[in-house]
């Protein structure tokens, strides 16, 4: 099978043949149709994080194809299109978590210390093939393609939960802060929450494609204050902070209405965030961390979406172009998201 492999932090990805990989007890090997390139893949492919992968890896969290192999005491998953209900699986970021500990068995599993992150701590979906834990493996509804339910695994799932962090209500002004693959989904479940939605970036097709998923406001940060902008309609109750640039975390913070809260989403290298002691305690705004979503949150974004309350944004790739897509995703180039298409049909 081919693969795209991390080598070493910084390089080119390589394609690789690489032999199927054999999966342990309860896991299962997928024949991959579709995988979503996500930020956190470039972040990963460059070691820009304190804990950091070992190449050589693939990355990709946001595989989506169908079981073709059963691990020892695999019995809830079966081979091809097995149910009436769902055929293909997703397979996300969280690849395992322990179920047992407190963060688990409250219902925060995305917590879990001893959890296994696909594409960074094992093998991810760059690649025909991959391995997944069949409990951590979600059915996709049939309806749903594979092209759209692979930014839906990561994109999706991770903008989905961080609005119910956010808590939003549908009277509230709720800001995107960097509409790409995150937040072009972000901006739709703001929508289904009833909220008034302010859209931020700095590329005029990102601004239009806001607009287009119903954003009702688009501030471009490269001309406008966005601090400024917010509070002139009273300031935001939450800003979701995606883009991968902490003066942006702190531009949309100043942007908080009191009791405001900012979400942040985006894992920018080396990522520092510095504001004001002050307003933070006068306001009694909030600022509050949030990564991906449990197994739950993704089972509703799948039904969101087969129920057609969601639209994916994105153009398909051969897994190929691996490193030219990087360098589109880089340069802020892509309308939403790239999705590699491995060959299976939509
Ligand atoms: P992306 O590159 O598709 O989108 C980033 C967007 O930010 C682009 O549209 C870009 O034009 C815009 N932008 C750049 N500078 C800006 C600025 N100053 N103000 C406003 N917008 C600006 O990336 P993505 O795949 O959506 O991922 C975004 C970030 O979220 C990455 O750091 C990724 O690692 C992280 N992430 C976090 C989680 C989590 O669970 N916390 C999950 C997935 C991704
Ligand atoms: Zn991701
Ligand atoms: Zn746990």
């Amino acid at each position: 099978m081919k693969a795209a492999v991390v080598r070493a932090f910084g390089e080119p990805l390589v394609i690789e043949d690489r032999p199927d990989p054999e999966p342990g007890p309860g896991q299962v090997r997928i024949r991959v149709e579709a995988s979503g390139l996500c930020h956190t893949d470039i972040h990963a492919a460059h070691g820009d994080w304190p804990v950091k992968p070992s190449p050589p890896f693939v990355p990709g969290h946001e595989g989506v194809g169908l079981v073709e192999k059963l691990g020892e005491g695999v019995a809830h998953l079966s081979i091809g299109w097995g149910s009436p209900l769902w055929g293909r699986v997703a397979v996300p970021w969280l690849g395992k978590a322990c179920g047992r500990c407190e963060h688990c068995l409250s219902g925060w599993e995305t917590l879990c210390e001893r959890q296994i992150n696909t594409g960074y701590g094992c093998d991810g979906g760059h690649a025909e093939k991959m391995l997944a834990w069949a409990d951590f493996a979600q059915p996709v509804p049939k309806g749903v393609t594979a092209v759209d339910a692979a930014p839906l695994t990561c994109a999706g799932v991770t903008t989905y939960k961080a609005l119910k962090v956010a808590g939003v209500s549908p009277s509230q002004l709720v800001a995107i802060s960097g509409i790409g693959g995150l937040g072009h989904l972000a901006v739709q479940y703001a929508k289904i929450a009833g909220a008034t939605v302010a859209a931020i970036d700095v590329t005029d097709e990102k601004l239009e494609l806001a607009a287009e998923l119903g954003a009702d406001l688009v501030i471009d940060a490269r001309k406008h204050d966005v601090g400024e902008v917010l509070k002139r309609y009273g300031g935001a109750h939450a800003a979701i902070a995606l883009a991968v640039n902490e003066d942006a975390f702190a531009a949309v913070n100043s942007g908080l209405r009191r009791g405001g809260k900012l979400v942040m989403v985006a894992l920018p290298a080396h990522g520092a965030l510095r504001i004001p002691v002050f307003d933070t305690v006068l306001n009694g705004t909030s600022v509050i961390g949030s990564i991906v979503g449990t197994r739950q949150d993704l089972a509703e974004v799948f039904q969101l979406h087969a129920a057609g309350r969601t639209e994916v944004i994105c153009e398909t790739r051969p897994l190929s172009s691996v490193n030219e897509s990087i360098d589109e995703v880089l340069r802020g180039q892509v309308k939403a998201r790239i999705v590699f298409d491995l060959g299976t049909g939509r």
